[in-house]
């Protein structure tokens, strides 16, 4: 453990260290449980849902050769292969999708569409901008070299039956669903949604559509929250505001811990008197860990009320977000079952210099400009971790290693919002 940074949290025993980002990441994501129930739940319901099981074809996809053009379906001959003759063929068929044409005799040409099986007896398709229609429209003409198996599409070409198609973890799109359609599967086994229990503590928070009084804000940190949570799938529980004592906090916490995977908290984690978060969760549970060498978002628990686990976010609404992000996030996709639960990062060319180094691990908010190559990140003018309008206009965050000066054009770790957020 680095302890660069090392404070005593207002307590009066041993200095504790910082955990590092990289620590606590670790600590979370080795903790989180993968839950045990699933259900079968028709297609059209499975956006965004995260896949319980394999899914295998049980068929091929096409199931049948068929054509990749509209034209007309010919027999080739062996010696017409790839020659340059003017080659002609008497159309005696029509073949839409989803009929079936006469076996084709030889000479012979079929008009045929998108997607309509090959008939028996052909084996090239031409397209129909490269066939001249003649005598009466009787016949094509064709005057290109021609290769044998022109604009068909196989059997299996898209699928073999057997095959898996969807990995179990996934998290479902709409190509992914259309996939198992297309293989004629109608529901598919995912991950029951995760309870999530919240509440935000603060005798300060005024609910928006109340008057402020002196001395109140309101509380946005349930709003990015529930909708965070929202994006993630999560069943939210919300207890709304609540007082800043300690029998207060412990009473939420109760509510909740039975009937929840996970419960999290923004604000009253820190060290300060009015910051009950800490002591409630020693006092009902377990912390398994406290404060994370990272800017913003230093104040940041993790624990368990026995089954349900917890997260305690900081306050400031920039850390709240920051750390969800960060944090809570990998920890509940995995808790939903997802393979793929840390987030990407994506290498950007700073356009700022940062002159301080800093001891924590800074997340800086940014807007990328795309007009020149390579991309540059922008940085917001205002950093503060109460400053929430950075990251209404922030694309993302740029992560500055801890003790580290930047110059501009170096190239950082970029977390794309709308990545995090999906
Ligand atoms: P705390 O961690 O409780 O000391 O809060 C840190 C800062 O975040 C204080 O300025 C709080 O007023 C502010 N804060 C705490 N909770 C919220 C909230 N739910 N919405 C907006 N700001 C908050
Ligand atoms: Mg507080």
């Amino acid at each position: 453990m680095d302890n660069q940074e090392v404070d005593c949290g207002g307590c009066d025993t041993i200095p504790q260290p910082l955990l590092s980002i990289d620590e606590a990441l670790e600590i979370l994501t080795s903790s989180a449980k993968v839950t045990n129930s699933t259900q079968l739940i028709e297609l059209d319901n499975t956006l965004n849902r995260m896949l319980a099981i394999d899914i295998h074809a049980n068929i091929s996809v096409p199931s049948f050769d068929n054509s990749a053009m509209d034209g007309y379906v010919i027999n080739l001959k062996e010696n017409q292969i790839n020659t340059s003759g003017g080659f002609t063929f008497k159309i005696n068929d029509r073949i839409p999708a989803g009929s079936i044409g006469d076996t084709l005799a030889s000479g012979c040409a079929a008009r045929i569409f998108t997607g309509a099986p090959i008939p028996k007896g052909a084996n090239t398709v031409l397209m129909q901008e490269e066939c001249e229609l003649i005598e009466n429209k009787s016949k094509i003409e064709v005057y290109r070299p021609i290769s044998l198996g022109e604009n068909i599409r196989p059997i299996g070409n898209d699928i073999q039956s057997g095959d898996v198609i969807l990995p179990k973890g996934k998290q479902l799109q709409p190509q992914d669903i259309a996939l198992a359609a297309s293989v004629g599967i109608n529901k598919l086994k995912v991950f029951h949604k995760i309870k999530v229990g919240v509440f935000f503590t603060g005798d300060e928070l005024a609910k928006p559509g109340d008057t402020l009084q002196q001395g109140q804000i309101f509380n946005s940190n349930r709003y990015s929250l529930v909708a965070l949570l929202n994006k993630l799938g999560c069943e939210v529980i919300n207890l709304g505001n609540i007082k800043d004592t300690f029998n207060a906090t412990c009473d939420a916490l109760e509510a909740l811990k039975s009937d929840c995977d996970l419960i999290i908290t923004t604000g009253g984690v820190s060290v300060g008197e009015e910051d009950y978060i800490k002591s409630a969760i020693e006092e009902l549970g377990q912390l398994n860990l406290w404060r994370i060498k990272i800017k913003p978002g230093k104040p940041f628990a993790f624990g368990n009320l026995g089954h349900c686990a917890f997260i305690g976010l900081p306050g400031n609404p920039v850390s709240a977000i920051v750390t969800f992000l960060l944090f809570a996030r990998p920890f509940i996709k995995k808790m939903q079952g997802a393979t793929h639960y840390l987030n990407t990062a994506f290498k950007t060319q700073a356009n700022f210099d940062w002159h301080k180094p800093k001891p924590r691990r800074e997340f800086v908010r940014v807007r990328l400009d795309h007009a020149t190559f390579p991309t540059k990140a922008n940085l917001y003018p205002k950093q503060g971790s109460d400053v929430l309008s950075s990251m209404v206009w922030a694309d993302g965050l740029i992560e500055i290693p801890e003790k580290t000066t930047v110059k501009r054009g170096e190239v950082l770790n970029f977390y794309p919002l709308n990545e995090m957020l999906s």
